[in-house]
C-alpha cells in the first residue's frame, strides 16, 4: 500500500495524484480505471477549491446537504457544462422532489418509505436518476443504511413494488474497523443481486476499495484539505 496522500493548497495538483493513484491501483489488480469514476466531495470546502477543480477539467462531484448543494451547484451548473452530480448524504423524503431536481445519482436510498417517495416523484417529474441502495455494513445503529440481512428483500421490494433504477450499492464502514470485510461484503451482496456498481472508498481507503471493486470512490479531504467545521454534521 502506498503511503497515505497528504494533500496540498492546491486541489488540481492533488487531483493529478489521486487520479495517478486510481491508475496504479486499477492496474494492480487488472481492472480498467475507465470503469472507476472519482468523486470530488466538495462538503463545506470553499468555493475557490471547487472551481480549481472545475478548472482542471473535472466534472463529478458529490455533496452530503441538499441545503449546502442547493446553494452551490445551480450557479456553477452554468458555469460547467457536463456536471454530474451525486446526493451522497441522508434524504428526507420531505426534500427528494428537490433532491431529484439537483442530483444525478442518489446514493442513499435506504428505506422503503424513501424508495416509494421516489418512484412517485420520478414518475410525477419524469426524471429519473440513478439508485445506490446504503447498506448499514457495520450494523451501527447510529448509521443509516439498510441492515445486510434485509438487503436482498429491500433490492427486491424496490424492484417489484416501484421499478426503481437500482445501478448499485452503497457503504460507509464504521470508524477504525479494518474497511476491507465491508468492501467484500458490498461487493458480494451487489453480485448476488444482478447489481453493477459499488460507491465505496474514502480519502483514506480508496485504494483499497477500488481492489475490492469500487466504481465509484468519494474523496474529499485528499482532493481539498480539512473541510470547515459545523457542530452538528454527524458525518465528520
Ligand atoms: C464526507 C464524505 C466522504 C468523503 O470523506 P473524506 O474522508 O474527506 O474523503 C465520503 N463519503 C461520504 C458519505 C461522506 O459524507
Amino acid at each position: 500500500m502506498p503511503l497515505p496522500f497528504k494533500p496540498g493548497p492546491d486541489p488540481a495538483v492533488n487531483l493529478t495524484e489521486i487520479t495517478k493513484r486510481i491508475h496504479q491501483s486499477a492496474r494492480a489488480c487488472n481492472r480498467d480505471s475507465g470503469d472507476i469514476s472519482l468523486i470530488a466531495v466538495t462538503k463545506r470546502q470553499p468555493l475557490q477549491k471547487i472551481h480549481s477543480l472545475l478548472h482542471a477539467g473535472h466534472r463529478v462531484f458529490g455533496e452530503n446537504r441538499l441545503q449546502e448543494a442547493q446553494d452551490k451547484w445551480p450557479a456553477l451548473r452554468e458555469q460547467a457544462p457536463g456536471l454530474e452530480l451525486h446526493m451522497i448524504g441522508a434524504l428526507q423524503t420531505n426534500k427528494v422532489r428537490e433532491a431529484l431536481r439537483l442530483f444525478d445519482v442518489l446514493h442513499t436510498v435506504d428505506r422503503p418509505k424513501l424508495a416509494r417517495k421516489l418512484a412517485e416523484e420520478m414518475a410525477s417529474s419524469g426524471r429519473s436518476v440513478k439508485l445506490f441502495v446504503q447498506v448499514n455494513t457495520g450494523e451501527e445503529p447510529q448509521k443509516s443504511g439498510i441492515a445486510p440481512d434485509d438487503v436482498d428483500r429491500f433490492i427486491a421490494m424496490c424492484r417489484a413494488d416501484y421499478q426503481l433504477p437500482l445501478v448499485g450499492l452503497m457503504c460507509l464502514p464504521p470508524m477504525g474497523e479494518e474497511p476491507a470485510l465491508h468492501f467484500a461484503l458490498l461487493r458480494e451482496m451487489a453480485a448476488r443481486n444482478d447489481l453493477t456498481q459499488l460507491s465505496m472508498g474514502m480519502s483514506g481507503d480508496f485504494e483499497k476499495a477500488i481492489a475490492f471493486g469500487a466504481t465509484h470512490v468519494r474523496v474529499g479531504s485528499s482532493l481539498m484539505g480539512e473541510r470547515t467545521q459545523t457542530p452538528h454534521d454527524p458525518s465528520g
